[in-house]
């Protein structure tokens, strides 16, 4: 059996915030790589892994998986929380990667074989106006993709105003004054008016879904949904943020809209009641976020109990490393609902060799052993751009007219 000998953690792109960790084995040639990513404590995932994890698990037998999440798991007694459970996430990825090439078989079949010929994945439309909206919905459309992500504008810009149409407070400034500012109103009445255009325009065959991204009072939130019954969405997406995740219930006694949540879960007790209750439809738990394939596959086992189905987040800031053991994941489980792509430059997807193709809507593994990716060390140094990379990054501050920070 492989023992452990070395861990590194390999910083990429040109912010430097795909982590990919690289797990070294006494057998010759024999390595596998996770997905540690994290676009903001970026640092802090590197010291976790390569000051703090790598020491207890060098001379560990790499396929002892199990016994290693769940130690590494409390080995610093508090456990959870974006930095070490996305630490941990790197490591478990890179040992499944490293069990399947010994197996010589992909991680999917080692998670008990596949239950599809391929991975649907949904797109993300976007548009200034809602024709605009409608013209990038129908590319997709033409090229064969049936699953629709709808923003109108960026993320949450649905509800921004004009900061002097808003009437701000006289003398407004720093920290509180902004440009453009959020408006909880216009942003209920422009989303249920896009899905009106967007239905009147396309009818009810494409399935379409929205990312509210928690900007909403609680409230809001259940009214948005309400709203949204008749135009028969795919699923409406985090609608709610995770501090106020019990007003679920409240939604799911009024309306039949299908709920998306859970990118920003780490803690197993964000979402064990979510799921158990029947209060979502689909889990969006990000992979290396939830703990790796084998957390995020025991999240998909224990939906597959209460009827509830995955959509896996991706979204444009993570890495292929990720998206691939997502991919293996998704393949393997019966209760899997949908994928959210994630698509690369070329010289990005040229530092992954055997990175999965995204064709008109569907993720093809490629089969080979393992997770099926690896990474052109070389290449992936040639994306980083040091100067970005040192710089330190924070979530965007929206705020309402009088100046009250809005949940990003
Ligand atoms: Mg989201």
């Amino acid at each position: 059996m492989p023992k452990i000998t070395d861990i590194k953690v390999i910083r990429t792109r040109a912010t430097g915030t795909w982590l990919v960790v690289k797990v070294f084995t006494d057998q010759p040639g024999l390595y596998g790589i996770g997905s540690a990513h994290e676009m903001n404590a970026t640092g802090a995932v590197v010291a976790a892994i390569e000051e703090w994890f790598k020491p207890r698990l060098i001379g560990r037998d790499a396929a002892h998986i199990e016994d290693i999440w769940q130690t590494t798991f409390t080995s610093g007694y508090w456990r959870s929380g974006p930095v070490h459970n996305v630490a941990l996430g790197g490591i478990d990825i890179a040992l499944w990667d490293i069990k399947g090439k010994e197996a010589g078989l992909p991680v999917y079949q080692l998670l008990g074989g596949p239950c599809r010929a391929a991975v649907p994945c949904y797109a993300h439309a976007h548009g200034a106006t809602l024709q605009a909206l409608e013209d990038d919905i129908r590319s997709y459309l033409e090229d064969g993709w049936q699953y629709v992500r709808c923003q109108y504008g960026a993320y949450g810009s649905e509800g921004m105003l004009p900061a002097a149409d808003a009437k701000p407070p006289a003398g407004i400034g720093a920290p509180f004054a902004r440009d453009r500012v959020f408006d909880e109103e216009t942003y209920v009445q422009n989303v249920v008016g896009m899905f009106g255009y967007l239905r009147e325009k396309l009818g009810y065959g494409p399935k379409l879904t929205h990312d509210v991204h928690e900007h909403l009072r609680p409230n809001m939130a259940v009214r948005l949904a309400k709203l949204l019954e008749p135009y028969q969405l795919f699923f409406l997406e985090d609608v709610l943020p995770p501090e106020q995740i019990a007003y679920f219930r409240h939604i799911r006694q009024q309306c039949a809209t299908p709920l998306a949540m859970g990118e920003l879960f780490t803690n197993v007790q964000e979402y064990l009641p979510l799921i158990s209750e029947r209060l979502i439809d689909f889990i969006r738990v990000r992979v290396s976020k939830v703990g790796g394939i084998t957390q995020a596959n025991k999240v998909a086992h224990l939906c597959e109990f209460f009827g509830v189905q995955t959509a896996f987040q991706e979204g444009g800031n993570t890495d292929p490393v990720n998206q691939t053991a997502a991919m293996h994941v998704d393949m393997a489980r019966w209760n899997f609902g949908i994928q959210e792509e994630n698509d690369f430059r070329p010289a990005e997807r040229d530092a992954f060799p055997g990175i999965p193709v995204i064709e008109h809507g569907y993720l093809y593994p490629n089969n080979r052993p393992g997770l099926g990716i690896d990474i052109d060390e070389e290449k992936a140094a040639a994306l980083l751009e040091p100067e970005r990379a040192r710089r330190p990054r924070y979530v965007a501050e929206d705020r309402k007219v009088d100046g009250t920070a809005v949940r990003p």
